[in-house]
C-alpha cells in the first residue's frame, strides 16, 4: 500500500470530489434527458395522437386519430378492394403521410382514387401526400376555394378565425364533380353526390351501396348542433335538404360515417334531420314575429334540444347560424 503525504491526500480528496461531482452532473443530465424525452413524447401524443382502425364492414374501414382527450382531425374512410383502394378524406397536412402509410398497410391494392368531401383543411389538407398519379376527386367549388386564399370561421372553436394560403397544384383535386359521379370498384358501384349549400358549398357524400355505407363528411356532427360554414357557402336550409335527400337515397340498414366521431345508424340521421328542421323552424318563427336575433339568443331553445349544445357549436352559435343563413348570400364564388 502506498502512503500519501498531506498534499497527496488533499489531491486525492479533490479528485474524489471531482469524480463525485462528475457522477452527479451525469445523473442530472440523465434525468433531464429522460424528462425531455417524456415531455417530447407527451407533446407528440397530444399533437399527433395515435390512429384507431375500425373496420365498419368488409372492405370499409375508418381511421381515426386520437389523443387521450379527443379526436384529432377528421375521419378517413378506406375502401380496400382486391384491385384498388379508395380513400375518402385526407386528414390535416402534418398527419397525412402517416395516415397514408396506415392505409397502405391495410391493403396491398394501390390507392387509385381519393375523394375529398369538402375543402376544410382537416379533410383536404393531405391531398399532396398522395401520388401525383392518384385521381383526387372533389366538387368544383373545392378546387376554386383551395386555389385562392381562404378564411375559415369557427373551424376549431366558436368565433375562431383562420386564414389559409392558396394551394400549389400538388395540393389541389384533379378530377371535378359538378353534381354526381359514379364509378365501379370491383363488383361495387361508388356513388359520389353533391349537395349544394349545406355544410359548405362543395360537399360530397359517398355511397358504397353494396356495403350499405355512406360517408357524410361534415353534413352531420354527432352529439352536436350542426356546424354550418355560412361564410363559405353553407346554409342551414341547404343542410336540411341534403339530409332529406341522403335519407331518401339510403335504406334503413345503412350505416353512416360522419366527418368526426363514431358511425351512425339510419335512425340517427333521421333524428338529426328532425333536430335541424324543427330547431330552424322554431328560430325562424320567432324572427318572423319581429324578434331580433339577440332576443332569440337570449331566450334560448326549448330544453329538449339542450343535449345538442357542444363546445364547437353551443346553442347561441346555432341560433346565430340559422339567422346568418337567412341573411348571408350564398352566391357563386368567383373563379380563381
Ligand atoms: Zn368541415
Amino acid at each position: 500500500m502506498r502512503l500519501l503525504g498531506a498534499r497527496g491526500f488533499s489531491a486525492a480528496l479533490n479528485q474524489t470530489h471531482a469524480s463525485s461531482s462528475t457522477v452527479k452532473i451525469k445523473r442530472i443530465l440523465g434525468i433531464v434527458g429522460i424528462v425531455v424525452v417524456v415531455l417530447a413524447g407527451i407533446a407528440y401524443h397530444f399533437l399527433f395522437g395515435y390512429i384507431v382502425v375500425q373496420n365498419v364492414d368488409g372492405p370499409v374501414t375508418v381511421l381515426q386519430r386520437k389523443n387521450v382527450l379527443h379526436q384529432i382531425g377528421a375521419n378517413v374512410t378506406v375502401y380496400a378492394g382486391s384491385e384498388e383502394t379508395i380513400v375518402v378524406d385526407t386528414q390535416l397536412k402534418p398527419m397525412a403521410s402517416s395516415t397514408r402509410s396506415k392505409v397502405e398497410a391495410l391493403s396491398k391494392a394501390p390507392i387509385t382514387k381519393v375523394i375529398v368531401t369538402h375543402w376544410h383543411p382537416d379533410h383536404s389538407g393531405g391531398i399532396s401526400s398522395f401520388s401525383i398519379d392518384t385521381e383526387v376527386i372533389a366538387h368544383i367549388n373545392v378546387l376554386k376555394r383551395l386555389s385562392m386564399p381562404q378564411e375559415g370561421f369557427g373551424l376549431t372553436k366558436p368565433r375562431s378565425h383562420h386564414e389559409f394560403a392558396a394551394r400549389s397544384t400538388d395540393g389541389l383535386p384533379n378530377k371535378m364533380v359538378e353534381s354526381r359521379l359514379q364509378f365501379p370498384v370491383g363488383a361495387t358501384t361508388v356513388d359520389v353526390v353533391h349537395y349544394p349549400h349545406a355544410h359548405t358549398d362543395g360537399d360530397l357524400a359517398v355511397f358504397f351501396h353494396e356495403s350499405e355505407i355512406v360517408v357524410l363528411g361534415d353534413l352531420i356532427w354527432p352529439k352536436s348542433f350542426p356546424f354550418v360554414d355560412v361564410h363559405n357557402g353553407g346554409s342551414v336550409e341547404g343542410l336540411e335538404s341534403a339530409l332529406q335527400a341522403i335519407i331518401q337515397q339510403s335504406k334503413p340498414s345503412y350505416r353512416f360515417v360522419p366527418g368526426h366521431g363514431a358511425t351512425l345508424t339510419f335512425d340517427d340521421v333521421v333524428e338529426y334531420l328532425e333536430l335541424v328542421s324543427q330547431s330552424r323552424h322554431w328560430v325562424e318563427s320567432r324572427l318572423d314575429d319581429g324578434r331580433s336575433v339577440n332576443q332569440v339568443i337570449e331566450s334560448g331553445l326549448p330544453g329538449n334540444w339542450e343535449q345538442w349544445d357542444s363546445p364547437l357549436v353551443p346553442t347561441t352559435v346555432w341560433i346565430k347560424m340559422i339567422y346568418d343563413s337567412r341573411t348571408i348570400p350564398t352566391e357563386a364564388i368567383p373563379r380563381p
